[in-house]
């Protein structure tokens, strides 16, 4: 996967040079590109904003830059070298709410972009232009507000990236975890089996793997319920097993 990050503090992306995201960079399955947008500004002061039209508080960052830019990193006729349009994500707290089933799907693209916003955000013909070059989505990590979209980018860049294959050492810990299967994980334990007083619940060295998986499921259910009663909505009732209807 490639990925093309915009912004005009590049340094916030220093971190992608660590942990699981830098060792997959090394081993090069994932490229990423940072790009300072203050490079395509052609004044003396590097200018990327400007007041709004019809008044308001604030700055909105210019389109030339943007589009100058965001041209520099899209693919020449249009597609990746596998034929697929390369996908432009946009930060903004008044996109749709990124979560799991987003992060699986947009690790399958073959090439990312992401044009960090700033100050009250970006033109919006910026988005009209961009459409002809590029899939372009809009995304919310959640309903408040930041200060820019460098941190919903990089929160994005490690979701999606330990979804590509070869990333996470045990891929069998991508399938159990929260939203994976609609549910939060179950709570988790290592030794010693009992410390300052707390003990591990006994089932689980039992064992017995059939009711170490049930319990485990329990646990996701009650938990699930009570923290995200949201999600127990949403779940399907046909994926359940009867013991899970009683729980
Ligand atoms: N005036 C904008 C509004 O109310 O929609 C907020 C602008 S915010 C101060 C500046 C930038 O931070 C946005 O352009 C966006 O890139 C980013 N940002 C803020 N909150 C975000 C969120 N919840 N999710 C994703 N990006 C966000």
């Amino acid at each position: 996967m490639r990925i093309d990050v915009f912004t005009i503090f590049p340094e916030y992306f220093s971190v992608l040079d660590i942990s699981l995201v830098g060792k997959a960079r090394e081993r090069g399955l994932l490229e990423v590109h940072t790009h300072d947008l203050r490079d395509h500004a052609h004044d003396r002061h590097r200018t990327v904003d400007d007041t709004p039209y019809g008044g308001g508080a604030g700055m909105v960052m210019k389109a030339q830059p943007w589009s100058e830019a965001l041209s520099s990193a899209l693919p020449e006729g249009g597609l990746t070298p596998s034929g697929q349009r390369p996908l432009l994500l946009v930060p903004s707290p008044a996109g749709k709410v990124f979560d799991q089933a987003t992060a699986q799907e947009w690790s399958e693209r073959e090439h990312l972009l992401f044009a960090c916003g700033r100050y009250e955000g970006i033109d919006e013909r910026v988005i009209e232009w961009a459409a002809d070059r590029a899939e372009v989505v809009p995304f919310s990590l959640g309903d408040y507000v930041l200060n820019g979209g460098e941190v919903a980018s990089l929160a994005i860049i490690e979701a999606v990236g330990r979804l590509i294959p070869g990333m996470v050492g045990n891929p069998a810990s991508l399938v159990e975890e929260s939203h994976s299967d609609g549910l939060l994980e179950y709570p988790v334990y290592t030794k010693p089996a009992s410390w300052e007083g707390l003990d591990v619940p006994p089932v689980l060295l039992s064992g017995d793997h059939g009711k170490v998986d049930r319990a485990r499921r329990d646990w996701q259910l009650e938990r699930t319920s009570t923290r995200r009663p949201d999600l127990i909505e949403k779940l399907d009732v046909a994926g359940l097993d009867k013991k899970d209807k009683a729980t």
